[in-house]
């Protein structure tokens, strides 16, 4: 079982496949991007390397679109060497899709991210590492960084939710609610009609997201509309390129039920929380990440769209929360004007609006 193949334009990024299992078994996806020409001069082997993290269900293919200018690119041209990780909720693994692969944020946080960064620390030496992390990837970094198991880190780009979710009250009410009734019936939440099939389980599902839709596209009103079921939405429809909504389906996975538990216990808590609190395997993450967040150690860009139609204005709130309580935390926050919640990375005109933010916060720390 391997990882699907990345979507990356032929000619313009050289990837680097590199075989990646964590430690608790699962298989992973690596890899590193140069210049396909090979056109690497010697300056490249100072190049501060930039950890790329997808957010749940998507996967290192919302980085390299090849459609629109991509942050890959924009990292190349400005001196970056970027890392792709494909994290166990990547919908480029066989594993998301696995009926019996159970997991929660604190196998992410525990295992797959400081592992991830370790194997790109064997590789780069003494260069500097930034990561920048979308969504969940971002809230599972807060738990990696928290515990202390990713020290010295460059900076940390986290864009639209970090240490602190904030959800609307319909997305809480369906996620709380009708999330508990979904989850005795059904594993996933799939986002591809045509493999859901016309008649089958989801198609209410699909119905409910069709609702009040402007767009006809069934996979559009599942992300956009409705957001796998849970009444928000992942990006704001104009700023999405034509192929790239032609294309949803590749870059968006079904949802596994199995993470819904730990995301409402987080989401009730209203910060990230450790899932496992018996199982001593965990005992290294805090129970609490934003009681612990006097261990972040370097330089934090919290990020969002301005429309985020999933953690609304959560990004701002952390910012106000870790400023006020750590004064001395150098943290900042820039919000996106008319973009949605994922549309800053893949959205078609990302590269203007979206990745000078980005290459100007790590140039100041490279
Ligand atoms: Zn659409």
């Amino acid at each position: 079982m391997t990882a699907r193949r990345l979507h990356a334009r032929h000619g313009a990024a050289a990837i680097e496949h590199i075989p990646f299992r964590a430690s608790d078994g699962t298989e992973l996806a690596l890899a590193r991007v140069t210049r396909a020409n090979g056109s690497e001069g010697a300056a490249d082997g100072e190049r501060p390397a930039v950890l790329l993290l997808h957010g749940l269900t998507a996967s290192s293919d919302m980085f390299v679109l090849p459609e629109t200018r991509n942050l890959v690119d924009v990292l190349l041209d400005a001196g970056y060497e970027p890392w792709l990780l494909d994290w166990r909720g990547s919908c480029r693994l066989p594993h998301n899709d696995d009926d019996r692969a159970g997991y929660s944020f604190d196998d992410v946080a525990l295992y797959d991210i400081p592992e991830a960064v370790a194997r790109v620390r064997e590789r780069i030496g003494g260069r500097r590492l930034f990561v920048v992390a979308h969504c969940l990837g971002a809230l599972s970094l807060s738990l990696s960084m928290t515990a202390g198991l990713v020290p010295g880190l460059a900076g940390v780009v986290a864009q639209g939710v970090f240490l602190t979710p904030k959800l609307a009250a319909s997305t809480r009410l369906r996620m709380h609610f009708g999330f508990e009734v979904l989850r005795r019936r059904i594993r996933h939440v799939p986002v591809d009609f045509r493999k859901a099939g016309f008649r089958s389980r989801y198609t209410p599902l699909f119905a409910l997201a069709s609702l009040g839709a402007d767009c006809p596209d069934p996979t559009c009103q599942m992300l956009h509309n409705s957001a796998w079921s849970v009444g928000a939405s992942l990006f704001v429809h104009d700023q999405l390129d034509r192929r790239t909504h032609e294309r949803l389906a590749d870059l968006f996975g079904s949802a596994p039920m199995c993470v819904i538990p730990h995301l409402r216990r987080i989401e009730l808590a209203h910060t990230v929380v450790r899932w496992n609190l018996s199982d001593g395997r965990y005992r290294a993450l805090p129970e609490n990440a934003l009681d612990a967040a006097d261990r972040i150690d370097c330089p934090v860009l919290l990020m969002s769209g301005s429309e985020n139609g999933l953690w609304l204005d959560a990004n701002k709130l952390c910012h106000d929360v870790l400023a006020a309580r750590h004064p001395r935390l150098d943290v900042r926050y820039v919000e996106i004007p008319g973009y949605g919640h994922v549309d800053p990375f893949i959205g078609r005109s990302a590269a203007l609006d979206v990745f000078g933010h980005i290459v100007e916060f790590l140039d100041e720390r490279r």
